[in-house]
């Protein structure tokens, strides 16, 4: 392996350990923690699990954390009812809602409910909005913490050629975005691209995020290009056990890339460092309060 490792669970510490500083001070000013209420419907395990270390981590900042357990029965009308709840509730800084939604819930429906000044996930029209016109708002936790990655690792990031693989409202589309901003030149691939190979040759930066495990071969990438990958999903193995692969096959593209984030340890960590920044930067927006801008 020639690439270094972009040690995504160090730069997550870190930023957890700078929130954790930041939640002190603002509790000694206001006298409340600020509060992240988590909405969980039904029994799916790795919802679940995803719900269970984002507690976990509020907790450890410094901050309240609420969690709201429904069954996965749930009617549309119950849930808006709690979102209403959570919206006027001053003790909530940020909402929630862990996806997938039953079906016979419409997650469009709740995500425009969460109040956008409480919508710390950033995915709310009125967020994603601001992110595309250049507003201050919540950005989605996976591509801010993406972005915070590649400046730590190459600092401005401007002129350079950046491709985004993937064109979800979650990931994709505002990574692409947040590049843009950083005034890179983005091109943002999908299952349609042609040639998305040469495509990906000639980015500086390479950010993953299909769902197609190992998808992005070593022979792709330019030589020395930064590859910031996604892609998190457990294959079974020849001997029945489960790995979680990301979309870049990972042994060929650390001979080629400069820098490589691994899965796990490298986005993942950061998604939930970024929440928990998210909802602090809510309370200290709620309350007036001065924060380091840096976060
Ligand atoms: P998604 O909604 O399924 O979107 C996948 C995107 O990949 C789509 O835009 C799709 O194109 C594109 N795509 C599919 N096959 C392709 C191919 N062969 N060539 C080029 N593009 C292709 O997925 P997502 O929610 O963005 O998540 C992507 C991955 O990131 C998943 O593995 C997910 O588990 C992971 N993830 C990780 C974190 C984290 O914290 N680490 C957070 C979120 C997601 P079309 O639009 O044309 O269909």
């Amino acid at each position: 392996m020639t690439a270094k490792l972009i040690d995504g669970k160090a730069a997550a510490l870190a930023l957890r350990g700078r929130i954790a500083e930041e939640v002190s001070r603002f509790r000694q000013s206001t006298g409340r923690a600020p509060g992240l209420a988590v909405v969980l419907v039904g029994e799916h395990p790795p919802s679940a699990a995803y719900v269970r270390s984002k507690v976990k981590a509020t907790v450890e900042a410094g901050m309240e954390s609420v969690e709201h357990r429904l069954p996965s029965t749930v009617s549309q009308d119950e849930l808006v009812a709690l979102i209403d709840q959570l919206n006027a509730d001053p003790a909530v800084d940020g909402i929630l809602v862990q996806l997938p939604l039953p079906p016979q819930v419409d997650e469009r429906v709740i995500i425009t409910r969460i109040s956008p000044d409480k919508d710390v996930d950033g995915f709310h029209p009125v967020n994603a909005g601001r992110l595309a016109i250049g507003l201050h708002g919540f950005v989605p936790c996976t591509p801010l913490g993406c972005l915070i990655l590649l400046q730590q690792e190459l600092g401005d990031l401007s002129g350079l050629d950046a491709i985004v693989v993937g064109r979800s409202n979650i990931v994709g589309k505002p990574m692409a975005l947040l590049l843009l901003q950083a005034s890179c030149t983005v091109t943002i691939a999908h299952s349609r691209t042609r040639d998305l190979p040469a495509a990906v040759r000639r980015a500086d930066i390479v950010v993953a995020a299909v769902g197609r495990p190992e998808l992005i071969r070593g022979d792709w990438l330019k030589p020395g290009s930064t590859v910031i990958d996604v892609g998190q999903e457990r294959v079974e193995q020849p001997d029945g056990t489960r790995k979680l692969l990301g979309d870049v096959a990972f042994d060929e593209a650390a001979e080629v890339a400069g820098a490589i984030t691994p899965v796990p340890g490298g986005v993942g960590p950061m998604t939930i460092a970024c929440l928990i920044r998210n909802t602090f930067v809510s309370a200290a927006s709620r309350e007036a309060f001065a924060y380091d801008k840096g976060l």
